[in-house]
């Protein structure tokens, strides 16, 4: 495995699961831009963290919904780590809604950073991957976008659905370069997202929902989904692409046909 040379962009790389994804690629050898929206402190952490290890990596602050702000960000990356290789899209936000309860604006901002984010770094990132014909793209999308049934997604699923779409069409424009676009879709996962407002039993309620529903009887951790995205972003996975690798524990409760 030559992971020497590989410059990995992560996007919400300060938390949950992009934080595991930064960390595990930069144990392969990947130098790592931990891109984040908000919390300095705690992208300063993951890339403390990988240097402590012997690793290289920075941290940038960039809102993925806002074109410029992702170009000044791929900028820097180039100028301090070297040429992106892999493009992680992780950074995605979650409200919640019914048809009863939408908020548009809510949804909006949602959209722009679940899809148009994604739009926005490949852009950016893509000539650079073209000129050297190589490069890994892996997008974040949620089992929701295939048919789960958990209440309360249908906002978001739709979200996730455009980003799969979108990933294999881009698979299309970037395969004959030697780009690979592929999709990794999370089940239930341990994180800030899905832990943010259930609290006590509520936790417990959701958790248990999902374990019944789950073949391996269990919620999903981090690390679990950067395995599946460190697989997909090796030099060796050159010949898999415009696919998605569902991560879920084996979940039964998908709706019919989907
Ligand atoms: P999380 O715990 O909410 O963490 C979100 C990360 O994204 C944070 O690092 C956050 O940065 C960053 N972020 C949010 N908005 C951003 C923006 N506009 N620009 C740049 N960064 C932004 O999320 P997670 O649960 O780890 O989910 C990661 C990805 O997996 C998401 O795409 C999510 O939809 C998907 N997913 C998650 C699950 C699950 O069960 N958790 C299931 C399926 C799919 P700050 O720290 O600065 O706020």
């Amino acid at each position: 495995m030559v992971w020497t040379n590989q410059v990995a962009l992560i996007t919400g790389a300060s938390r949950s699961i992009g934080r595991e994804i930064a960390l595990l690629l930069a144990r392969r050898g990947a130098a790592i831009c931990v891109n984040y929206a908000e919390r300095t402190d705690a992208a300063e952490q993951v890339a403390n963290e990988i240097e402590a290890a012997g690793g290289r990596a920075m941290t940038a602050g960039a809102d993925v919904a806002n074109f410029a702000s992702v170009e000044a960000m791929v900028e820097q990356a180039t100028a301090r780590l070297g040429p992106v290789t892999i493009l992680v899209n992780n950074a995605g936000v979650l409200y919640q809604a019914t048809l009863e309860t939408l908020n548009h604006k809510q949804f909006d901002r949602m959209r722009r950073i679940n899809v148009d984010g994604i739009i926005h770094t490949t852009r950016a990132v893509m000539a650079g991957m073209r000129t050297r014909r190589y490069g890994r793209i892996i997008n974040l999308t949620s089992i929701a976008a295939i048919g789960a049934t958990l209440p309360g997604n249908a906002f978001y699923a739709a979200t996730k659905a455009e980003a799969a779409i979108l990933t294999r069409r881009f698979a299309m424009e970037l395969g004959s370069e030697g780009v690979t676009v592929n999709v990794v879709a999370p089940g239930f996962i341990r994180t800030d997202m899905t832990q943010q407002r259930r609290h006590g039993l509520e936790w417990l309620f959701i958790e248990m929902h999902v374990r019944e529903r789950t073949i391996m009887g269990r919620i999903g951790e981090p690390g679990e989904v950067a395995n599946a995205v460190v697989f997909l972003a090796a030099p060796e996975t050159a010949w898999i692409t415009a696919q998605t690798l569902v991560v879920d524990g084996g979940r039964m409760d998908y709706l019919a046909y989907s």
